[in-house]
């Protein structure tokens, strides 16, 4: 039972937040949300410790799944990048204000860029299509990703200055279309660039938030490199093309890491 520590840590961890939001918000909602993806997370994990090959492919989709039909299309709650703004200039820290605090702030401190290898809706179906390991070298486009950050601050700030009415449903439909639109660039540079993970290393406009903190995180994939024979297999198996083997904040690529664990399951030496 010892190994199955780490998963009952994380969901501990997962109900301390829902406890305390439900409590302190007086939100039976955050007690159910936080409860759901805490027990999603721990399920993952426990299915990689009895190694099943797509453990990390079930904690992605439960919760992206949840997010994307439950949270934005029937809760109308527009968890993009947008509805972040929209909540933010309207003062409300509620649901999607809280996500992004959590999952793409400050959580990335601790666990990194978690969120895009277990819960992004936008990566939950990209991951589907067939260059799950980039075919071409990588391109030096990462700065297309500042245009469209700077892009969605500037229409949700457009719509406030013009003091346009309904802004929730504008939100709720923003949501709709702005996933539609991820989701026809993502597919067409995935096959563009024979790279299912294209539209993550260019273009997501949460990766200006997502690289500087993961930069700092506590979890972190590290080498042994006293078992490490430079076999190069952990490279030629990351999908972000990050240099695992060097152990300094500053390796190459280091703030892309998804945590997917690909290069630990596929070492030779057990040196990650
Ligand atoms: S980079 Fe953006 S689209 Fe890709 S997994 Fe992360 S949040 Fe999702
Ligand atoms: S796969 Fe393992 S042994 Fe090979 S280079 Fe990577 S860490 Fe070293
Ligand atoms: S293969 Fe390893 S280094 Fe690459 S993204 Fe996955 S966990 Fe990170």
């Amino acid at each position: 039972m010892k190994k199955y520590l780490l998963p009952a840590g994380m969901l501990a961890i997962f109900e301390i937040v829902a406890v305390t939001l439900w409590q302190t918000k007086d939100n039976l909602f955050y007690l159910l949300n936080f409860s759901y993806i805490g027990i999603s997370i721990a399920l993952g994990i426990s299915l990689y410790i009895r190694e099943y090959k797509y453990a990390r492919r079930v904690t992605q989709l439960l919760v992206g799944c949840y997010m994307l039909v439950y949270l934005g299309l029937i809760c109308s709650e527009n968890m993009q990048i947008e509805g972040f703004w929209y909540y933010l200039f309207a003062g409300v820290f509620e649901a999607a204000t809280i996500h992004y605090v959590v999952a793409k702030i400050f959580g990335p401190l601790f666990f990194g860029r978690g969120w895009c290898g277990y819960a992004c809706w936008t990566a939950m179906v990209l991951d589907f299509l067939p260059y799950k390991l980039p075919k071409q070298p990588r391109k030096n486009l990462g700065w297309i990703r500042y245009i469209t950050f700077l892009l969605s601050l500037v229409f949700v700030a457009a719509l406030f200055l013009a003091h346009v009415g309904n802004m929730e449903r504008i939100m709720f439909w923003s949501f709709i279309i702005g996933n539609l639109l991820y989701y026809a660039v993502g597919i067409i540079l995935a096959f563009y660039f024979k790279d299912n993970r294209a539209f993550c290393k260019y273009i997501c406009p949460v990766t200006v938030f997502l690289k500087p903190m993961s930069y700092f995180s506590m979890l972190r994939i590290k080498c042994d490199k006293s078992k490490c024979i430079s076999c190069g297999k952990c490279r030629r198996v990351c999908p972000m093309d990050v240099d695992v083997t060097d152990n300094s904040r500053k390796r190459a690529n280091g703030t892309e890491c998804i945590l997917c664990l690909e290069c630990v399951k596929s070492c030779p030496k057990k040196a990650l």
